[in-house]
Order: C-alpha cells, then structure tokens, then sequence
C-alpha cells in the first residue's frame, strides 16, 4: 500500500479543465470559448510577428543561457514599469518604483500576496465577485485573508457601482483592493473613468492600498496608454500601489510566463528596501526568473520599429475581438424575437464577454452544442471567428429560454 494513500483526487480546474474536455469532443461543431488565450480568425494560435523578429535578433546576437539575477534582467525591469506608468513619470524619475520580474501575471500576484502576508499580516485583501478563479487560490495559498466586495449586477449584466462603493466604504481601515486595471474577468465590465474617479477618492479617503491586476494591457482598447489609465490616475495622485503585470496576452507569450510585480511606493529609500524584500520572497520560490521572454519584451520596446509593429498586432488583435463582438450582437438581437436587450454584450470590454447564462445554461451549450466555456456564463470571444458567430447566438438563445 502507498504512502499516498490519504492524497484525495483534486478537481479539475474550472478554466484549463475546460480545454481538457474540448479535446476529448470529437464533434465537428464544437467551440473553445473557455480559455483566454487570442486564436486567429482560423481559430489557430498566434505567434506576434514581432516576437518572431525578436527572437531572431536574439538567436543572432548569441545570448547566454546565464543566469538572471534574482530580480530579473534590468532592461525588462526598466520596460516593463515605463509601459505601466509611462516613460516620463514622476514617479520612476524619483526612483520611487520598485519592480522585480516575475512568472507572469500569476507568479507576480504571488509575490505580491507572499509580500503582503509577510509586511501587512493579517490585512484582508478585497476581491470583486466574481474574479478570475485563480486570484483566490493565490491569495488562499500565500495564506491572506481575503473577502468579496460587490461588482456585477447581474440584472443590467454591468457593474453594481453602488454595491462597490459600499464595500469598499466599509471595508476596516487599511485594507488592500484587488483591482483589475482594464478588461475586467470575467465580466467585461470596466468603471468608467469619473467612477474610476471616485473610487481612487474612497480608496484614499479608507487609507487602504490599491493591488492592481494588468493582464491585458494594450489588449482591452488597442492603446497601451488608454489601458494603463487606472493604475496612472492613483499614482499621479501620489497613491502608493501594487501593480502585477502579465505579457501573456498583449505579447501573446502564454508559455513564456513574463510579468512582473511593482510597488509604487512614497521614497526612493522605501523602493529599495521593498525591492529588496521581493527579492527575498522569489529566491526560495524559484531563485530567479527565466531570460527567454524577458528579453523579447526588451527587445520589442527598446526598438522604436519593433514596438510600433508591437503596437500595430496588438490594436489588430483587439480590432478582431471588436469585430466579432459586433457581429454576435448583431445576431443575437436578429435571431432573439423576445425583445431582450442585448446592448450588454457592446458595452464589455476586453476578450471576454459575460453571457448571463448560468451554470444549467452553459451545460446545455456544451452538452448540446458541443461549446465549451467556464460555468460562470464567461465566453472567450478571442476563440470566436465571423464564420461561428450564427451558430454560438442560436446557442445562447436555445440555452437562455
Ligand atoms: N489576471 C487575470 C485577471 C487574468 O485573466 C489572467 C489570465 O487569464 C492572469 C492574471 C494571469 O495570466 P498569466 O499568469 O498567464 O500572466
């Protein structure tokens, strides 16, 4: 008999669970709406033009295979925080901010929730309901308290604003908000920039600290600028934030697990002793991070040709979420005769769009129409093209009645 005997069969995970079950469907028909990761019109994943540029530079310069140090590779570092708050901030010239590399958008939450459970004990992290599914697995495993505070009203399928506001009002004093800095998951919904507005005025009002999650910068609107607003607007307001960054959408490098965690803190003296301190928490975790998608995004921004071409991909990625997005309302509100609006799905932003289906419902679309997507309602539409937008609005209207 094993001495594994007692270790339980774990679920699947809601979100990569979903993969697992599409590949196992051998229908013509089926749809994977589940995962948010970009395919192209064809459905097939995309490597950025650029990126394939960027390697090639890279094959030819002959980099090493050397260690990074602990923080990461300094070019990234650099990049990565004058993409976030822009090149001329305040704020990076007072050498206020301190960035260390991570895996990606989840190993930088990690960090980040391993530095708050280790400097701000016992502080409890609000999370909007709904969220990614993963944020409370992180929080859970980094052993930080953490709570819901209201976001979706899922009577307009928009944002409960008044819900929001009073959760963060009455939050303790002190607490840490985790927010979505654009292209909120799953729903879509974004605060507008006045109730960006009175948000950062309460947050500062309570004292507490804004934790931003930015996974799709670049990738909600097409403008980096334009999604970086929110983060921009607490720290131009001398707000002291943490920020997690992830390149798995905007640069397309899933697999190269490239992000990085930021604080924007008060002094130049306090960066260097939080700067230090994440690096503290990385090395027993995985000593230092890998150089392969580090040194792309380096590359990409530090040539002026490259990141126009950046730039270009990324506005053509989101330019075709937009466009699929259209033509699935267009067909909803065609096909649907019962007179619901539909108006929800051109207001969200980003590669999801919340259905409203609930959990019976989003069965039926797997189970009858072979679609796959996470329970909670949430398509992809980054894995729709033009040619299936008929056939997913039949779906929806034979799951919704
Ligand atoms: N945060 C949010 C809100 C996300 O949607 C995702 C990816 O789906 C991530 C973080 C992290 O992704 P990654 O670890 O691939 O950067």
């Amino acid at each position: 008999v094993s001495r594994f005997e007692q270790v339980t069969m774990a679920p699947a995970d809601p979100i990569l669970g979903v993969s697992e079950a599409f590949k196992r469907d051998e229908s013509e028909k089926k749809l994977n709406l589940g995962v948010g990761a970009y395919r192209t019109e064809d459905l097939q994943p995309m490597v950025l033009e650029v990126v394939k540029k960027a390697e090639r530079k890279m094959l030819e310069s002959g980099e090493n295979k050397e260690y990074l140090p602990i923080e990461g590779l300094a070019a990234f570092n650099k990049a990565t925080a004058e993409l976030l708050l822009g090149a001329d901030n305040a704020a990076i010239k007072e050498n206020r901010v301190a960035t260390i590399q991570g895996l990606s958008g989840t190993g930088s939450l990690r960090l980040g929730a391993a530095f708050i459970q280790r400097y701000f004990p016992g502080t409890t992290v609000y999370i909007s309901n709904p969220t990614w599914g993963n944020h409370m697995n992180i929080f859970n495993d980094a052993g930080v308290p953490w709570k819901h505070y209201r976001y979706f009203d899922p009577k307009t399928v928009g944002l409960d604003f008044e819900g929001m506001m009073a959760d963060i009002e009455n939050a303790p004093d002190g607490s840490i908000m985790l927010l979505h800095g654009c292209a909120h998951n799953p729903t879509g919904v974004d605060p507008t920039p006045e109730q960006w507005e009175k948000i950062a005025d309460l947050i500062e009002k309570k004292n507490h600290m804004a934790f931003f999650d930015v996974a799709y910068q670049g990738f909600a609107s097409g403008s980096l600028d334009q999604d970086a607003s929110s983060v921009r607007r607490f720290v131009e307001r001398g707000m002291e934030v943490l920020v997690a960054q992830s390149y798995s959408k905007n640069l397309g490098l899933y697999a190269e697990r490239i992000g990085a965690i930021n604080a924007v803190v008060s002094s130049a003296d306090a960066a260097a002793r939080v700067r230090s301190q994440l690096k503290r928490i990385a090395r027993p975790m995985y000593s230092n991070p890998p150089c392969h998608g580090a040194r792309i995004v380096a590359n990409v921004v530090g040539d002026a040709k490259m990141f126009d071409e950046w730039r270009a991909e990324m506005q053509e990625m989101a330019g075709r979420i937009k466009t699929v997005r259209q033509r699935l309302f267009d067909e909803l509100s065609s096909k649907d005769k019962s007179g619901k609006d539909w108006s929800f799905v051109l207001k969200q932003i980003g590669m999801f769009s919340f259905t409203g289906l609930n959990k019976a419902q989003s069965d039926n679309m797997t189970n009858k129409w072979h679609i796959y997507m996470t329970k909670d309602g949430r398509i992809s539409l980054a894995g729709l093209n033009l040619a299936k937008c008929e056939y997913l609005a039949d779906a929806i209207i034979d799951s919704y009645y």
